[in-house]
């Protein structure tokens, strides 16, 4: 039997690239997204069988049940949970409205305790699982201008921390991987210098892809004793 993983915001960047590895490895996707049909559905002809596609916005309770049912039904079992679906924010401080800062903590935080409780109960009969977390740098290290999205992400390292505690012992592991600069759709509005910027401040002088994260997760799967870590692929900006 294949193994089966949901991954959260699976249509583009980061968690495209982890749903193509995951089934480059045997593993059964359902890959989830909040809004891009046609992104889905290309997905789908491309991954064929080993995928089906889920639209449910992973903030709001009533979707999550619906992914999870759907999950079940359609692969009768779930062993990974990737919580990759997330927003970015970008305004100064005072700036930050409490619609802002709602949509962010609710999208970013909220749904990784939302998706990781509907799943939990078939970890716990399995008597294994693994959950990855996808948080951020600026979760471990700020970001101006973004205090929101990183008060959501050091949430969901704090969340990734407290659960590997509780369930180490039901054999359920829990990480966190936390990427920084990577070429996707939620950096769109990063000029040219501003890259080459990032690029230059860090060490191994490049810009990251979604496989290099994708290959960081793919490793997590296989893994049998990290857990409760923050694991950063971030060409060292962050050490
Ligand atoms: P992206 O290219 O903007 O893709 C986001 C994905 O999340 C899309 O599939 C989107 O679905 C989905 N999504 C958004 N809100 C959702 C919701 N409420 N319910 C279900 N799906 C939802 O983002 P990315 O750059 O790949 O980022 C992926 C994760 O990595 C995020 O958690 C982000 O914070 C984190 N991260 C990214 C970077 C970076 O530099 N890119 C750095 C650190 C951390 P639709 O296509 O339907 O909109």
């Amino acid at each position: 039997m294949n193994r089966v993983a949901i991954v959260t915001g699976g249509t583009r960047g980061i968690g495209k690239a982890i749903c193509y590895e995951l089934v480059k490895k045997g593993i059964n996707v359902v890959v989830n997204y909040r809004k891009s049909d046609e992104l889905a559905n290309k997905i789908q002809e491309e991954l064929g069988n080993m995928v089906r596609v889920y639209k449910a916005d992973v903030s709001k309770r009533e979707e999550v049940k619906g992914l999870v049912d759907f999950t079940l039904k359609e692969f009768g079992n779930i062993d990974i949970l990737v919580n990759n679906a997330g927003i970015d924010q970008e305004n100064m401080f005072q700036d930050i409205t409490d619609d802002i800062w709602n949509n962010v903590i609710n999208t970013n935080l909220y749904s990784v305790f939302c998706v990781t409780q509907e799943v939990l109960p078939t970890f716990l009969k399995n008597k294994k699982g693994c959950i990855i977390n996808i948080s951020s740098i600026y979760g471990i290290s700020g970001g101006s201008c973004s205090t929101a999205y990183s008060a959501s992400k050091a949430g969901i390292d704090g969340i990734t921390k407290s659960l590997a505690k509780e369930l180490g012992p039901s054999n359920i592991r829990v990480n966190s991987v936390a990427p920084g600069a990577i070429n996707t759709d939620m950096n769109g509005y990063l000029t040219e210098d501003e890259w080459n910027q990032i690029k230059e401040e860090t060490p191994m002088k490049k810009i990251g892809e979604g496989i290099d994260i994708a290959r960081c997760v793919s490793w997590l799967v296989d893994d049998e004793f990290t857990t409760g870590q923050v694991i950063s692929p971030n060409g060292g900006i962050v050490i």
